[in-house]
């Protein structure tokens, strides 16, 4: 292994690093997943320099764990099994922008705020906007989704081809700059979401969309969960184009208003946005306060000027760590599932009692437009049955979206957090996903311990 790692600094020089500071401030998840330390830290520039590291890596049966922003849930990002972890935070370029195409190319690591202040001259945006200012890579390799996918979708619409580098060093193409294909297996799709256990990205072409002529935003309280809930199933069942449409319970209300100091009635609450032409957004926001008034809205608080919209959504991307410091000294077992919109009443008025029941503190909110809702469980670090309790419901809420005819997660993925779920989501295809695993990464090098079956299964 010295072998190798002489040759990663032979390659990158600085750039490589076996320091333990590097080494430790890539072995901490977001949550209460832990792994130990990677053996050492690259930070590549160039799609050649990927190659080259995963050439190196193959030759020595090193593993590679990719790291964008270090922001997922479910210790996707964390060196299980050793092996080097990748850097992309110095891959940050806007290789080409083609507004008359509406698309752009990236390289990994550069994150969605970045690309976003880059492109705010265009005209043109990139929707997707998971909490954290995670990197396009990251995002891309989870699949992720956030306050606008009810309206834009996730990073599987978003994603229009990739350029990635197998574990043997090999740099493929996917997709093209064409609005779709039928050529052959779709391995966009399959490379968005892998987690980095096939290939690390190196570029992505990415839709953008126009930036809307008006936008208005608005919060609105509700006496209870069930009307804010009901209010959210009839206004996406009824068409309305909601540009995002967020759940807030009141232990989530009362956690953002300490953090932001803010004043929301202690009730549950609705977070939405309207964009469009300014009749639309006028239009739709009428169809939705009537829906809203029906199930006994509180009234409306609106948010029209730019700058009180971003503080509005400043309070709910900061909502996770507002809840962490709802408690002293917690921390989260951060949990999602997504479930149909007809069965999303039921799915959270379930959760809710469980958590009630356990004693413990578990806000709970979410992009619930599109059926996907988080809790936010808080435990003593110290107290292996507080942990216990915490997962035993995380393990209920996904027993419960599978029985709604949902999955264990709508956007936060598999890492190795939800690994023990899968084979009730997925059955026999779970093996098939390890199958593909195997093609590709015959050695299991590439983020080894995560979203497939353990590689001595089958
Ligand atoms: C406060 C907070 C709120 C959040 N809210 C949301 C939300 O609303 N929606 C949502 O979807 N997620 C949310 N998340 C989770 C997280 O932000 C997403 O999972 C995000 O996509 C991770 O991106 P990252 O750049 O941090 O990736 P990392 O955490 O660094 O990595 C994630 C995975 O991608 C792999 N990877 C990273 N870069 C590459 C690459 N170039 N090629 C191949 N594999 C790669 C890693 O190996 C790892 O498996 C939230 C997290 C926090 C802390």
């Amino acid at each position: 292994m010295n072998d190798a790692h002489s040759e990663l600094s032979a390659l990158l020089g600085p750039r490589y690093s076996r320091s333990a500071a590097e080494c430790d401030a890539h072995a901490h998840s977001e949550t209460h997943v832990c792994a130990g330390p990677p053996e050492g830290v690259a930070w590549p520039e160039t799609t050649g320099e990927v190659a080259a590291i995963l050439r190196i890596c193959h030759a020595h049966r090193l593993p590679v764990v990719g790291w964008g922003a270090g922001t997922s849930l479910e210790g996707h990002a964390l060196a299980l099994h050793g092996g080097i972890c990748v850097d992309f935070t110095r891959m940050t370029r806007i290789v080409e922008l083609r507004p008359e195409d509406m698309l752009v190319r990236v390289q990994p690591g550069i994150t969605r705020e970045d690309l976003n202040r880059e492109l705010r001259a265009t005209g043109l945006f990139f929707p997707v906007d998971p909490g954290a200012n995670a990197t396009l890579g990251g995002m891309a390799a989870t699949r992720a989704s956030g306050t606008t996918a009810v309206r834009y979708g996730t990073m599987r619409q978003a994603v229009l081809g990739l350029e990635a580098v197998l574990a043997d060093g090999t740099v493929i193409r996917t997709g093209s700059a064409a609005p779709k294909s039928s050529a052959g297996y779709d391995l966009t799709a399959l490379l968005v979401g892998s987690e980095g256990t096939l290939a690390l990205i190196t570029e992505l072409t990415l839709r953008l969309h126009g930036q809307p002529e008006a936008v208005s935003a608005a919060v609105c309280g509700f006496a209870d969960m069930s009307g804010a809930v009901d209010c959210v199933i009839e206004t996406i069942q009824s068409g309305i184009p909601m540009a995002r449409i967020e759940f807030l319970d009141t232990a989530a209300v009362a956690a953002c208003n300490a953090h932001a100091r803010q004043d929301l009635p202690a009730m549950p609450h609705l977070m939405v946005e309207f964009h469009g032409s300014a009749a639309g957004v006028a239009e739709q926001a009428q169809r939705f306060g009537e829906i809203a008034a029906s199930h006994g809205s509180a009234g409306f608080r609106w948010a029209e000027k730019t700058e009180d919209r971003n503080a509005l959504w400043k309070m709910r991307h900061n909502a996770y760590p507002a809840c962490l410091a709802a408690r002293s000294g917690a921390t989260a077992i951060v949990t999602d599932v997504c479930v149909p919109i007809s069965r999303l009443a039921e799915a959270v008025e379930e959760t809710r009692a469980d958590i009630k029941a356990s004693g413990l503190p578990g806000p709970i909110l979410g992009h619930v437009g599109d059926g996907n809702f988080h809790a936010i469980l808080l435990i003593d670090p110290a107290s292996a049955d507080e942990r216990a309790t915490a997962k035993a419901l995380a393990a209920r809420m996904a027993d419960r979206a599978l029985r709604l005819g949902g999955t264990i997660t709508g956007e936060h993925g598999i890492g190795m957090g939800k690994l023990d779920y899968m084979p009730a989501e997925h059955g026999p295809a779970w093996a098939a996903m390890g199958a593909v695993k195997r093609a590709l990464d015959p050695l299991n090098l590439m983020n080894p311990g995560k979203l497939v079956p353990p590689h001595d299964q089958g």
